[in-house]
């Protein structure tokens, strides 16, 4: 698939996402939240659901979830335009409630064919109910900031997973913040490492080498000339 191609799947399943009425969460939203970011991307993150402000203005993670997302994208480098963020469920649950097992089975299909459109090498799950997903029968207090394979039937067909704690939890608790920035960490790797296990060619990072923030793989348009290979660098 093209870069264009991608965005315009992506933006025909938010047009569907923004109408649709297949869970109770419709009756309570103001805005469905699709999710948004770079359409080819080699990084998906997958969190819970819309708070308050993301049903506001129908945007992931803009709340100080997102702030803190947004400064762990940061640590290594990265900003938020980088990756592609969405969410288990599309629409808020009503006070932030977790969603329920038949929302989730509702909404599932939306998260399976983004994934399928952006074939990402790394989803970074935050929280429980995107890590059941992509680890069924995983705890998060063990698995978190380690690396496996995605389960295909997810739409990820070929991609590892990073699981990291929910950023809310990380606000809540100083010790959970710490661990996220040493989570995130891993990050840079892991796409480095997917990036082998798919037969890819480390690609030339963006930004450019001479910004001095670089620290590592960024994620960045998949395509690479053979000849750019001999000048490729990392880290
Ligand atoms: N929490 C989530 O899980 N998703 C959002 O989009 C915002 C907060
Ligand atoms: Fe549709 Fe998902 Fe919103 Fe439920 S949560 S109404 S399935 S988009």
């Amino acid at each position: 698939m093209t870069e264009d191609e991608r965005r315009l799947a992506l933006g025909a399943i938010a047009a569907e996402v923004r109408d649709c009425t297949r869970c109770r969460l419709h009756e309570t939203r103001t805005r469905a939240v699709p999710g948004e970011g770079d359409p080819s991307t080699e990084v998906v993150f997958v969190g819970e659901g819309p708070g308050f402000n993301e049903d506001r203005e129908g945007r992931p993670f803009i709340g100080r979830a997102g702030d803190l997302l947004v400064k762990l994208l940061a640590s290594i480098g990265w900003q938020r335009s980088d990756v592609f963020i969405t969410n288990v469920v599309k629409c808020r649950p009503p006070e932030n409630r977790d969603p329920l097992p038949d929302e989730i089975a509702a909404c599932s299909a939306y998260l399976t064919r983004q994934l399928e459109i952006l074939d990402p090498a790394v989803v970074v799950t935050l929280g429980r109910f995107s890590m059941a997903r992509f680890l069924p029968g995983a705890k998060i207090s063990q698995v978190h900031g380690t690396i496996r394979p995605a389960d295909p039937e997810t739409g990820a067909r070929n991609a590892l997973v990073l699981a990291m704690y929910h950023p809310a939890a990380a606000l809540r608790t100083q010790a959970i913040e710490r661990e996220s920035f040493d989570d995130i960490a891993g990050l840079p790797g892991a796409l480095v490492a997917s990036r082998d296990r798919r037969g890819e060619a480390p690609e030339s990072v963006s930004p450019p080498p001479t910004v001095p923030t670089m620290i590592g793989a960024t994620p960045t348009i998949r395509s690479v000339e053979p000849a750019d290979i001999d000048q490729l660098t990392l880290f």
